[in-house]
């Protein structure tokens, strides 16, 4: 139970209930779906870059709360950071989600999903945005799928 209680943590809980930056940006320069089948969770991201910098990001789509509230936090903490700052967060949430320790400090209210990692099958709920973010900031077309299977 405070396995539990600690995967729901109050932040996931308030962002998954209450996604930030969800909807359209009709204007972006990138669009990406991402699935994963494991879960079932679904999202399309919409980027605006302008000069290296991720100037606007967005998400639509549905799943359960993890991925629903990752893709909120994401999209929040990364407003505004450059292709390259991305890229490094995106590294460094991946390997702490794999379990590595000392990240937290940088990851800043992403580190609410720390339960998560307590629950593997449910990583990839957690890490489904980024890797839309980081197949759409590559300018792939594609569909992402957390599985290579793609159905
Ligand atoms: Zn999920």
């Amino acid at each position: 139970m405070s396995e539990l209680r600690e995967l729901y943590q109050e932040v996931i809980i308030d962002h998954g209930r209450h996604p930030r930056n969800f909807g359209k940006l009709d204007h972006a320069h990138y669009h990406q779906e991402g699935f994963n089948p494991l879960c079932g969770d679904k999202i399309i991201l919409h980027v605006c870059e302008k000069e290296g910098l991720v100037t606007d990001l967005k998400f639509e789509g549905h799943g359960c709360a993890i991925s629903m509230a990752s893709a909120s936090l994401m999209t929040e903490y990364l407003k505004g950071k450059s292709k390259a700052e991305i890229q490094e967060l995106f590294n460094l949430f991946h390997q702490w989600m794999m379990g590595a320790e000392g990240q937290q400090d940088k990851l800043g209210k992403l580190a609410a999903l720390g339960g998560v990692r307590e629950f593997p099958t449910r990583i990839k709920c957690a890490t489904l945005a980024w890797h839309t973010l980081k197949a759409a900031l590559k300018g792939e077309t594609q569909r992402v799928s957390t599985e290579r299977d793609t159905t």
